[in-house]
């Protein structure tokens, strides 16, 4: 389903929609008040409108994010809940509630959190968080007309949990290559779409519906890809097509979001202080910025990966600062590195990455002919 046609639906169901920036707002804690938080990214099409607000050398998750307010589903959004992501993001409110005015909309109420980007080892702001969730709640109730509860929020995490840990399911499967990576990353990335019920009942029918490994030859590279969103379908297809198997991700938009939950927790700010404080390491989450490498160094070792695809989203400046390092690591390690760039309009041009991409499975395929079991070549 379409994110327009998602949003008319939800809807209908009749509980308040809450349009979210990404990446990580707290969607257990909307849920569990009665409203249905939507994520904001993994939206496609046309940026027309946004264009006259926001320059083109922003991200294209942030041009479409505001396409989409203000434009295609303006007046459908109940509220917006934001926080400091990036610096992009962190300006878009202010364009979002000027643009609207200007064309003589009324932006939806909005609500803020600022998640203190420091190191949990270094200082506690697990004060200055419960603070920022304590006011975020009392906007939410009064707004909105609804009360918060511990128990309701507990449900609400149980079933985030479950979701999550589907997702990690799924991820193993394409890792054993019982799964495409098209298949997998189309799933999760229309997920985000849906009430987090009927994403659980989607994932379960996908895992129900694995079936043996689908190459029976070896893979010609097993690859972690990284990057913000999932790679367009036509992109991902390539990959898959080329004979990778994706054997891990470190994308933003999937293995970032689902890959940590709190086992135990005492009651809604001591399970916010857990998820930021030990969120997977994301470019995005400043404080988590030096365990990054390690982590992917974790990622790759664990399931020997010969290559590191970074698909960068063109303009995210926090990835891009990060890369050169990364991918001096890898290299060091003897992975190969392939990084491509994505922007609006990449998906519909693929022709342009399909000679990268396969020339790249046979430089991996020829390394693994000639060394073994890892290669040793940087590929950029
Ligand atoms: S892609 Fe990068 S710059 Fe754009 S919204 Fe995401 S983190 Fe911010």
């Amino acid at each position: 389903m379409k994110p327009l046609d998602s949003v008319k639906s939800l809807r209908e169901c009749g509980k308040p929609v809450v349009g979210c920036f990404p990446p990580y707002p707290p969607l257990e804690l909307l849920h569990s008040m009665g409203l249905t938080p939507f994520v904001l990214w993994g939206l496609r099409g046309e940026v027309a409108d946004a264009e006259r607000h926001i320059q083109n050398y922003a991200c294209s998750v942030a041009r479409r994010l505001a396409q989409f307010v203000m434009s295609d589903a303006n007046g459908l959004l109940d509220g917006l809940l934001f926080y400091n992501a990036c610096d992009t993001l962190r300006n878009l409110p202010e364009i979002l509630r000027e643009g609207l005015a200007e064309s003589g909309a009324v932006a939806p109420p909005m609500f803020r959190i600022h998640v203190p980007m420091v190191p949990t080892e270094q200082t506690d702001s697990s004060g200055y968080l419960r603070n920022e969730f304590e006011s975020l709640i009392g906007s939410l109730e009064a707004h909105f007309g609804v009360r918060f509860s511990e128990e309701k929020f507990a449900a609400s995490v149980a079933l985030y949990t479950n979701m999550r840990d589907l997702c990690l399911q799924l991820e193993e499967d394409v890792s054993q290559g019982t799964m495409t990576f098209t298949d997998f990353s189309e799933n999760l990335m229309s997920a985000n779409f849906l009430p987090v019920e009927n994403q659980v009942e989607l994932l379960e029918s996908k895992i129900a519906g694995s079936g043996p490994s689908l190459d029976s030859e070896s893979p010609r590279g097993r690859v972690i890809a990284s990057g913000i969103l999932a790679p367009p379908n036509s992109i991902s297809r390539l990959i898959d097509d080329a004979g990778f198997r994706v054997v891990g991700n470190d994308i933003a938009a999937l293995h970032r979001s689902y890959a940590y939950a709190p086992e135990t927790w005492s009651d809604v700010y001591d399970y916010y202080a857990h998820v930021y404080g030990n969120h997977f390491p994301c470019t995005t989450l400043l404080y988590t910025a030096d365990k990054r490498v390690e982590q992917i160094m974790k990622m790759v070792s664990g399931r020997r990966a010969d290559g590191f695809l970074f698909v960068g989203e063109k303009f995210c400046e926090y990835e891009y600062l990060e890369l050169p390092y990364l991918e001096k690591q890898l290299k060091e390690l003897g992975t190969s590195v392939l990084a491509i760039e994505i922007s609006i309009g990449d998906d519909t041009a693929v022709e342009t990455y399909r000679t990268r991409i396969e020339a790249w499975a046979e430089m991996l395929e020829a390394a693994q002919a000639t060394t073994s079991p890892r290669v040793g070549q940087g590929g950029k």
